[in-house]
């Protein structure tokens, strides 16, 4: 078991539940649209959200946020180590910061006593382009990720700081994967998993997957990033997307369809896409079976909520619990389902 470590409202590690991770793009130093894009990252569920800051003006604008979130809030802190020490002090819950890209020990032992007196934790996240050239000199790929973020916290362990998280990101998933793996075996610290520039919507989200997929399948992994080109929400949906097909996701409707072939009779893809889009805010746990026909509809249906199993020209039939309770018109079948899942 890892250790525990708590942002905000929300612990990672130690049995929590993992969750999920996102970050802005918008200017830090526009804190409106800065705060509306938080809350729609928190409405589409996410948990923590981080914003980089790189600036006095852009500590001082966050100022304006910060308590007007329900997620936790993180710093991202590239080399200043005053800003991390102004963002623990004004209320941020985390800070992601590597001690080891500052030049004097003074200066961490600072941040490490601003850190202790807000009761914030860091994360230590390397990134497979941005690696301590000490360590490259020794070792490479995922062996030089993970023994470059063990550097990065040894520091913050010499003052007695403990309360870290660790990533360690690679745009290739089997580097990722086996950073994770080498880390998993060499610390107690709770892990952020992530690909990192994974790319586009679907690339990433497949790359993504694989790699944060294949670290969770062994147990391995606390909170998860994935990280997409774009509107930070399709991060949120993707990764619900990703604890949801490994049961670790605790709310949300999960859909089940076929692939469809020539027996099935009706506008199943329509009716698919039409309800992933209407479904995207449900938080019950819900599970939905959209099946073309006879061949493999009514086995799905045993193991849903609600279920569609096609039944002749734009006809299917409507399962609830496993039962058939009546045939609709192809046209009625989102409707139907969206009813039926407020009832439940
Ligand atoms: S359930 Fe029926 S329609 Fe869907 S892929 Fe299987 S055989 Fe084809």
């Amino acid at each position: 078991m890892k250790r525990q470590v708590k942002v905000g409202k929300i612990y990672i590690g130690g049995g929590a539940p993992v969750s999920v991770q996102s970050m802005t793009n918008t200017p830090t130093l526009d804190y409106a649209k800065t705060l509306e894009q938080i809350q729609r990252l928190e409405s589409a569920g996410c948990d923590i959200v981080r914003l980089a800051i790189s600036s006095d003006e852009e500590v001082q604008s966050c100022r304006q946020i910060i308590g007007k979130t329900k997620a936790p809030l993180v710093a991202d802190i590239q080399f200043n180590y005053r800003h991390a020490i102004a963002c623990a002090d004004i209320g941020f819950d985390k800070i992601r910061f590597n001690p080891g890209y500052l030049d004097s020990e003074d200066k961490v032992k600072e941040v490490v006593t601003a850190c202790k007196r807000n009761g914030v934790p860091i994360r230590v996240g390397v990134n497979s382009g941005s690696l301590d050239k000490e360590v490259t000199a020794k070792y490479d790929g995922a062996e030089a990720l993970a023994q470059s973020a063990l550097k990065h916290i040894a520091i913050l362990e010499k003052f007695g700081f403990y309360d870290n998280v660790i990533s360690v990101k690679s745009s290739d998933v089997r580097t990722m994967v086996k950073a994770y793996e080498i880390l998993d075996e060499k610390c107690d610290y709770p892990l952020h998993l992530g690909v990192t520039e994974s790319g586009s919507k679907l690339r990433g989200a497949v790359k993504s997957s694989v790699g944060i997929g294949a670290l969770l399948l062994k147990g391995i992994g606390d909170t998860i990033r994935v990280s997409l080109t774009g509107d930070p929400v399709s991060e949120v949906e993707t990764a619900k997307m990703i604890l949801g097909s490994l049961d670790l996701y605790r709310e949300g409707v999960e859909i089940v369809s076929c692939p469809t072939c020539s027996r099935c009779e009706y506008d199943m893809e329509n009716i698919v896409d039409t309800l992933e889009n209407s479904l995207k805010g449900v938080k019950k746990r819900v599970k939905v079976a959209v099946m073309g026909c006879v061949v493999n509809g009514p086995g799905e249906a045993k193991g849903a909520d609600i279920a569609l199993c096609g039944g002749g020209k734009g006809k299917t039939a409507l399962y609830v619990k496993g039962q058939v309770v009546k045939t609709i018109d192809q046209s009625d079948a989102v409707k139907e389902i969206l009813l039926l899942i407020d009832k439940l």
